[in-house]
């Protein structure tokens, strides 16, 4: 008979695929995983990509030693699909196959594993092999799969451990760090209307402040601190009226997990415009797999998406909704979840391991049983769940550039990956947004997808109405209050008194960028990295936004020992504090990376905007887009300046699409927004066409420009970046390579050159850029720079030189 090889894939990030033999008898699956022997001693989950006969022939191929899975768990179109990612982003197998699946799902001989905390310690019902692991975990904290071998002395150890994970005795390592904590608040109500009691002055004044605010706000719900706030009192007058009956004090969670999700809402009809746009999406599928819908902010995208899902489901089909951020998908998965119910599931970066695997489980179909949830919210890691039936695919807010990871590999576009994975599944696309990436719309008018467009927003409202601040006057007549202009202050006054809601944009988080001596202008840096740390007032310290390296603001300037310093720019930190001593009344929030890493910390502060329990939302890109709030009648962006003036070729487009789509936040129902935006520069034409609501004109003028300098959509874009800890090494490496890539690319060369920030961790940065017509072969090209690179890292003296490729870079 002949012998069985198997090629597997390895969570590693080494080329290509490892021939295993398959020993006699045993019977795999293409998808399944086994456990394999891999360098001297360790041991690893693999995934069979080939079953074969061919005897490798450099190498004597080691036996596979266990399968885990009675079935496969990845299905051969995610295997097309991960094979298409590493060729595409010129990464390697593992890089994806590590990016796909759950931690639990890859466990290696360095895993570790400790006793689960909602294990009860009975071991009764634990069979021998279980015991010796659980005895072991009682002893010692945490244990590797490696320490584990010799305590059963069994080949098939991972598939017991997964076994244990599934059963909650034990857990892997790194989920132990996000339990989650709920947030509790208290929310004042009126305990009984007429009580004959007498109270003091303190107590009358809060309780007849709280009938004026119930007055003027029916719906909204007073938390402890913000009553006391607004109405001036101490806890200690509230304390006393709930002790004597007046008020009682109730806990609610505003984060419970959605975990109930009954259909509530009976569906929405479409608008005629909004049918016309629907019927259109539907026909162009006919000829064409992809459609781009412009429609502009609060257009009714989301309905439309609805009513495409809902046919979807009726057909036995999945669908995959993806959206750029995780902040968005807790919103729109409230909106789905009224109407599908239960039917709807949502996957993103903060899940944990355990809830990752759930999720995988809930989408493949197992056997003849139907999938748990046909219809997949998420972000852009959503693209990796075992979809084997897609019907149709979403991508919102299309023109994102969070749709992009940077790291680790695979570097992939979700956007452009989806493409693929429709294909694969001979599904449809369609694509979304008010302001769509100058790629797409460019693809629309060479007639290469379908464009569908819906001009006015639901019920006619009207767009926003976007008023320039002029700042550099402001600042001339000393008018400016922190960073505020008069203007937009008074704006935002008599908003937050009229019971509306503000939206504050700054496109930088921190308090201020840079602290420096006032005496001699020393700025302190990273000492990691090429760049300045930045202030966190909240901290007391500086922090650098690369490695995150901090430390205390220093006391004496270490360069001529004075002790004054002074912080020049702005960040989301910064306005918050501004506002608090601006406006005491008003009850301020931030989202912003430093506000939401912890687990459904979007959640949170969304759904605490959404209730009205908070006047002002100070935040970074996170509060731009596609979030849909009823109340908001002002959106302030503090300084529009800083974002046209970046050096790259996409600054314009980012620009206008984050103002725009923030302006978008404002009037969404029943009266028009405003938008004040504050500027040194009001006749810029960006600022300009961004006034006139004018993305076509915008287009135009931009897409010219990038055909001037051949920049995609024009050309495709290949980043070459090398990093070294010895910068003359890292110099002579990337000359070198230059010269080698010019022999093949010529002109198409650009560089090398330090980056904006040349060293990150300790590593210097050296960037080559390679532009490649749009005619010309990617594949080819991609071919030529891997034996390029391939022939450098041969030499001695670069083997240490890390090379990252970056393929369409944003
Ligand atoms: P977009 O996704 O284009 O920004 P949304 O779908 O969020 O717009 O719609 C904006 C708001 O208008 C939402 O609150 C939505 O529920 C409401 N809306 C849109 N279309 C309809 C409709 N046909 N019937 C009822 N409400 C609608
Ligand atoms: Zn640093």
């Amino acid at each position: 008979m002949n012998q069985i090889f198997a090629d597997v894939i390895l969570p590693l990030p080494v080329k290509g695929s490892f021939t295993y033999a398959v020993p006699e008898g045993i019977d795999l699956t293409i998808g399944q995983r086994v456990v394999v022997q891999f360098g001297s001693r360790k041991f690893y989950t693999a995934i069979v990509l080939k079953i074969h006969n061919e005897k490798p022939k450099k190498y004597d191929a080691k036996e596979l030693l266990a399968i885990l899975d009675e079935k496969a768990i990845v299905n051969e179109k995610q295997l097309q699909f991960w094979l298409w990612i590493t060729e595409y982003y010129m990464c390697n197998l593992g890089d994806v196959m590590n990016a796909a699946l759950p931690s639990s799902f890859k466990l290696a001989s360095e895993t570790k594993v400790m006793i689960h905390a909602d294990f009860d310690g009975d071991l009764q019902d634990l069979n021998e092999h279980e015991t010796a692991i659980v005895n072991a975990l009682l002893h010692q904290e945490e244990l590797s799969v490696q320490e584990i071998i010799p305590l059963i002395n069994n080949k098939s150890v991972f598939g017991i451990i997964n076994e244990m994970i599934r059963k909650e005795i034990v857990l892997l390592k790194e989920d132990l760090h996000d339990k989650y904590k709920e947030k509790i608040i208290r929310i004042v109500e009126l305990a009984s209307e007429n009580l004959q009691l007498k109270l003091t002055e303190k107590q009358e004044q809060l309780l007849l402040h709280f009938s004026d605010l119930k007055i003027q706000f029916p719906k909204k719900k007073w938390t402890v601190t913000d009553l006391i706030k607004k109405a001036k009192v101490s806890r200690g007058v509230l304390d006393a009226l709930v002790k004597k009956g007046v008020f009682k004090i109730e806990l609610q969670s505003i984060s419970r997990l959605l975990n109930d999700f009954e259909k509530t809402e009976t569906t929405k009809e479409l608008t005629a415009p909004q049918q016309k746009a629907f019927e259109q999406i539907k026909d162009s599928f006919k000829d064409k797999k992809i459609c781009l819908l412009h429609g502009v902010t609060s257009s009714g995208k989301t309905e439309i998406y609805i009513k495409l899902m809902e046919e979807q489901l009726a057909k036995g089909k999945q669908v995959l909704y993806l959206l750029p951020e995780i902040a968005l998908t807790t919103q729109i998965i409230s909106r789905l979840r009224k109407h599908f119910g239960n039917k709807v599931g949502v996957t993103h970066s903060h899940l944990n391991n355990s809830e990752r695997v759930e999720v995988w489980k809930a989408v493949q179909e197992k056997g003849k049983s139907k999938p748990q949830y046909p219809i997949m919210l998420g972000a852009r890691s959503a693209l990796f769940l075992p979809f084997d039936n897609l019907g149709l695919i979403i991508v919102d807010e299309e023109h994102d550039p969070s749709y992009k990871q940077h790291q680790p590999a695979p570097r992939y576009h979700a956007r452009d990956t989806a493409i693929y994975l429709a294909n694969i599944h001979k599904a449809p696309l369609l694509l979304g947004s008010a302001t769509p990436s100058l790629e797409s719309y460019y693809n629309a008018t060479e007639s290469k997808y379908n464009l569908v467009e819906l001009n006015s927003r639901y019920q006619g409202l009207e767009m926003p109405k976007i008023k320039c601040v002029d700042i550099r006057k402001a600042h001339l007549k000393k008018q400016m209050q922190a960073q505020f202009s008069p203007k937009l202050l008074n704006e935002i006054k008599e908003t937050i008194a009229s019971g509306k809601q503000v939206i504050l944009f700054q496109n930088r988080r921190g308090y201020s960028p840079i602290l420096s001596c006032t005496t001699c202008a020393f700025t302190p840096n990273c000492k990691h990295c090429d760049v300045s740390l930045t202030y966190h007032k909240w901290q007391n310290q500086i922090k650098c936004h690369y490695c995150g390296y901090a430390e205390n603001i220093p006391t004496v300037c270490p360069s001529c020992t004075a002790t004054d310093f002074d912080s020049k720019g702005f960040g989301t930190e910064q306005i918050q504090e501004s506002l608090n001593a601006l406006l005491p009344e008003a009850t301020i929030s931030r989202m912003d990376y430093d506000t939401t890493r912890k687990k459904y910390a979007h959640q949170e502060i969304i759904r605490e905007f959404e209730q009205g329990r908070i006047d002002i939302l100070v935040g970074t890109q996170m509060v731009t887009k596609g979030l849909d709030f009823d109340n908001v009648a002002v959106v302030g962006i503090l300084n529009a300046d800083n974002m046209l003036h970046y050096p790259d070729f996409r600054a314009y487009e980012r620009a206008f699409q984050l103002m725009m789509q923030v302006a978008g936040r404002a009037g969404r129902k029943g009266k028009q927004g405003k938008v004040l935006l504050q500027t040194y520069d009001e006749k810029h034409k960006v600022i300009q066409l961004l006034k006139a609501h004018n993305f076509k004109q915008f287009y135009s003028e931009q897409i010219d420009e990038r055909k001037i300098f051949n920049y995609p959509p024009f050309s495709r874009i290949i980043g070459i970046t090398l990093k070294h800890k010895d910068k003359n090494r890292l110099d002579k490496a990337s000359n070198q390579l230059a010269i080698q890539l010019r022999k093949s690319f010529l002109h198409r060369v650009l560089g090398p050159e330090y980056p904006s920030i040349s060293k990150i961790r300790n590593y210097y940065h050296k960037d080559i850029l390679l532009k490649i017509e749009h005619k010309a072969s990617v594949k080819k090209a991609k071919t030529i720079l891997n034996s390029i690179i391939k022939k450098l890292q041969e030499q001695k003296d670069f083997r240490s030189v890390r090379i990252i490729l970056d393929v369409d870079p944003v």
